[in-house]
């Protein structure tokens, strides 16, 4: 006996579940941020384990396996029926009925024959060794398949999946306070024609990382976001979203010089300091967490203010984010959201994405399991105030937090054809301490390649402040300043540049 009792949108779920269930090999059910999805999955194996049938539960990753057998255990399954699919694991037992086992371990010889339930949580990851298994159990075994998504938007879920289970929406959560809501304003536009797209691993396409965090690491761009969250922030617990780890040191180091108490977090943070992190954090000690894509998975502090200057293309990415903000908790009115990255002008608000169907990577052949199709997603995108920058719904004029009413012709209009408004830094025009600034650092650069061994002429210091600026370094001063990530990023991502121009010669020759 579980000791949980399902909520209202889970029981709609389980209900759906159990009306398709015979007809269906695989499901996927769309679980929302703040629907429950442990408890869900929870609630589900208890239905089987009850008649003595055997359930795995595989998880994204191996660090998430004890977080899930704790919950497990809290929600009242039996610890002793919990085992560990995990070579040389104290707790692995073969003849138990729940085995939890990680995406990155599962592999289809391996897998036991005696499951007669399989559900896989973060479904929307592309894990070719467990699809595998999910290819073979749907097609040649009665063992059931449960995928369980927050984004199943990923191109390839419908050739795995058979049947959306969809329970309730975002839009739905707030609305009945499962989440909390939220404020949106966008402080600043980086001017992004020129980033190349690129495919993520999970996220699908997206922009260009390197490239991204050139424009990113703008000096403008980054001061933008101190002096806004300084101005508008209302000091509230913030995690802010950085395009790679010297564009989230420079913001990191920015928010220190204003006297906030920030830390930073990336992939190569260690757990155990990751966690003390968290916990200042918590008791309030440090006041904004910076960091570059861990704090999305497993991450259930109370935010408050979340900071987005990661542009995305990448829905997923968009609503995985934003949802570490809406978790409801005692005394949290909304979330404040200051998008830096035009993303809300592109993707709109996150709790207007919803899709119908499963998308399919086939090519529409008349057994396709099914085709993307877009419910709710309105015809016009939110607009900015002129004025105070908060994010209004499509068709508000009259702006609901100052009250500035643009003139005829001057709201703030969002086109996805044509590219975002150029907007602050990219538009103007240089200062001659900007350029000495630049000039000094590209001479630091150099004098810390010769002190390498590896020494860059003076002719190649030139040309970079020339790509940099269209004019040579004239009457600049020629001491060496050190090197800011804005600087050093631009360096690389020529060198890059160049080094597959002339990769593409060599062939060529
Ligand atoms: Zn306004």
């Amino acid at each position: 006996m579980l000791n949980i009792q399902p909520r209202e949108k889970q029981v709609v779920a389980l209900n759906m579940l159990r009306a398709e269930w015979k007809q269906n090999a695989s499901f996927l059910l769309y679980a929302p941020v703040g629907f429950g999805k442990t408890a869900i999955a929870a609630l589900i194996t208890d239905g089987f384990v009850s008649r003595g049938m055997r359930v795995m539960f595989v998880a994204p990753y191996t660090v998430l396996l004890d977080q899930t057998a704790t919950r497990f255990i809290q929600y009242g399954l039996p610890g002793d029926e919990i085992s560990y699919v995990w070579r040389d694991h104290p707790s692995y037992n073969p003849t138990a009925l729940i085995q939890i086992a990680s995406a990155d371990t599962l592999i289809r010889r391996e897998f036991p024959d005696n499951i007669d339930l399989l559900i896989v949580d973060e479904a929307h990851l592309k894990r070719k060794k467990l699809l595998q298994v999910i290819d073979n159990l749907t097609r040649n075994t009665a063992t059931k398949v449960v995928g369980l998504s927050g984004t199943p938007f990923a191109k390839f879920l419908g050739n795995y999946y058979r049947r959306l289970i969809k329970p309730t929406t975002m839009k739905e959560l707030i609305a009945i306070g499962a989440l909390s809501n939220y404020e949106f304003y966008a402080p600043s536009h980086p001017d992004l024609t020129n980033v190349k797209t690129t495919y993520q691993a999970g996220y699908g396409s997206d922009y260009n990382e390197e490239q991204l965090a050139v424009v990113m690491s703008e000096a403008k761009l980054v001061g933008d976001i101190v002096k806004n969250w300084m101005e508008n922030g209302e000091d509230r617990p913030t995690i802010c979203f950085c395009v790679n780890v010297a564009h989230a040191n420079y913001v990191t180091m920015e928010f220190a010089r204003a006297g906030v108490a920030v830390e930073v977090m990336t992939a190569s943070t260690p757990h155990d300091e990751r966690q003390l992190t968290i916990r200042r954090f918590e008791q309030g000690i440090t006041k904004i967490i910076v960091n570059v894509g861990v704090l999305v998975a497993g991450f259930d502090s109370d935010v408050r203010c979340i900071i987005f200057a990661r542009p995305t293309k990448s829905e997923m990415r968009w609503i995985q984010t934003l949802g570490r903000g809406l978790r409801p908790a005692p005394g949290k009115d909304y979330c404040l959201i200051f998008d830096h990255s035009g993303t809300v002008n592109q993707l709109g608000y996150p709790d207007d994405i919803e899709y119908d169907y499963l998308p399919s990577s086939s090519d529409g052949m008349e057994d396709a399991p099914a085709r993307v199709a877009k419910t709710d997603q309105p015809e016009k995108l939110p607009k900015e105030c002129g004025q105070c920058h908060y994010v209004k719904p499509a068709g508000v004029y009259i702006c609901p937090k100052c009250g500035f009413k643009p003139l005829a012709g001057e709201d703030y209009e969002t086109d996805r054809t044509r590219g975002l408004k150029k907007i602050g830094s990219a538009e103007s025009k240089p200062s001659k301490e900007q350029k000495q600034s630049w000039w000094s650092q590209i001479l630091f650069y150099q004098r810390t390649r010769a002190a390498q061994g590896k020494p860059v002429s003076d002719g190649w210091c030139a040309h970079t402040y020339r790509q940099k600026f269209d004019v040579w370094p004239r009457g600049l001063d020629n001491t060496p300043k050190e090197i800011t990530p804005e600087v050093a990023n631009y360096i690389r991502s020529k060198q890059i540049a160049y080094a597959k121009g002339k990769a593409k010669q060599d062939q060529a020759a």
